[in-house]
């Protein structure tokens, strides 16, 4: 239920409602906006009989949430959710590219790559030290060691980074170090790991399941915010279809049916959406186009020598020339570019005049 409080409603008002809320057993969650007042009221509807609420000073309406996802959802709130994650914020008019290798797997190979996503214009560095791989026996992640060595480069560059938690166990290792933890597709509904995610208050890189409706990822957000922490990054990697042609089938309709449904910020992942490099530089142009908050892209000093994922991953030089790809698409629909990065400065290359 969303209960609208009157504009100019005192704070006092609000919080005697929200108070009866909570006694009627219900979450409160009020959001503050530039008009009006409304809280979020979750729990059983049939606890509140309206005369108890719409009767207190200050009520102007009772709502229902006709959505199964509640806090996650636009009826609840209609202005598009900041998530910062280090300084750089995620959700307003800048595109953010998040951009590193798939795994950490040495301090060279980290802090190589990231100097040459920065130089080309990303915010945020990415790099997995868990890794959640389909076999047992390729390459898992060096797990503390990669941590220590993210943390040192985001030191030595100065970028902030994300990187995944793959097990509740590890959840309070990584958001000892992380700027934000991603939560990888095989886990979108890993509901205990969502939860202690969700608790540590770091922003929240939520990758939808490959084989998740947009309504389930929803869901799983929402466990996250349930948790208390809003700051949640939707991220569309693709889903299963019966196509091979392409690793996954990047769901690019996923991302204007979550802008249209929820508050929260997308990113789309066209790195494991494709599968493949060649066709990260079209689906990365096509996601900014859909109206996507930012990207997260696979980069490799040495793509056929990464431990882990190099079809996919982008050369830094093939990167360079993706972001200034990018700067146009980013314009014509409307958004402002990257404030630090060099998407303003950046001619860009005739698409394919290169290798990786
Ligand atoms: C990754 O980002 O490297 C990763 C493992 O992603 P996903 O969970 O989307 O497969
Ligand atoms: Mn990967």
């Amino acid at each position: 239920m969303i209960i609208v409080m009157k504009p100019g409603a005192t704070r006092e008002q609000i919080e005697a409602v929200s108070e009866r809320l909570v006694e009627l057993g219900f979450k409160t969650h009020p959001i503050y906006g530039q008009e009006k007042t409304v809280i979020g009221a979750i729990g059983d509807k049939k606890a509140l009989s309206s005369e108890a609420i719409i009767n207190l000073p200050g009520v102007e309406k009772i709502v229902p949430i006709m959505k199964p996802y509640k806090l996650v959802s636009r009826e609840l709130k209609e202005t598009p959710t900041l998530v910062r994650v280090g300084g750089v914020p995620v959700g307003g008019r800048g595109l953010v590219v998040m951009a590193g290798p798939c795994a950490v797997e040495s301090e060279e190979q980290l802090l190589a790559t990231a100097q040459a996503v920065k130089a080309a214009g990303a915010q945020i560095l990415r790099g997995g030290a868990f890794k959640p791989r389909t076999s047992p026996y390729a390459f898992q992640g060096l797990e503390e060691e990669g941590l220590k060595m993210l943390s040192r480069v985001r030191e030595e560059v100065g970028l902030p980074f994300v990187t995944e938690a793959v097990d509740t166990r590890d959840v309070s290792l990584v958001a000892e170090y992380a700027d934000a933890i991603q939560i990888g597709a095989r886990n979108m509904q890993n509901f205990r790991l969502l939860k202690e995610a969700g608790a540590t208050g770091k922003p929240i890189l939520l990758k939808r399941g490959l084989a998740a409706t947009v309504e389930e990822w929803l869901m799983a957000a929402e466990y996250i915010l349930d948790s208390g922490n809003a700051n949640v990054i939707l991220c569309e990697r693709g889903i299963r279809t019966f196509e091979t042609a392409t690793r996954f089938t990047l769901d690019l309709a996923a991302v204007a049916v979550v802008k249209e449904n929820s508050h929260l910020p997308v990113v789309v992942d066209p790195s494991h959406g494709t599968g493949s490099w060649r066709l990260v530089l079209p689906m990365a142009r096509a996601a900014v186009a859909a109206g996507a908050d930012g990207l997260l892209i696979e980069v490799h000093p040495d793509p056929a020598r990464a431990l882990c994922d190099g079809p996919q991953s982008l050369h830094p030089e093939t990167f360079d020339r993706l972001m200034g790809e990018l700067a146009p698409v980013a314009l014509a629909v409307g958004r402002g570019l990257a404030p630090a990065g060099s998407l303003l400065v950046k001619g860009s290359l005739p698409a394919g005049a290169a290798g990786n």
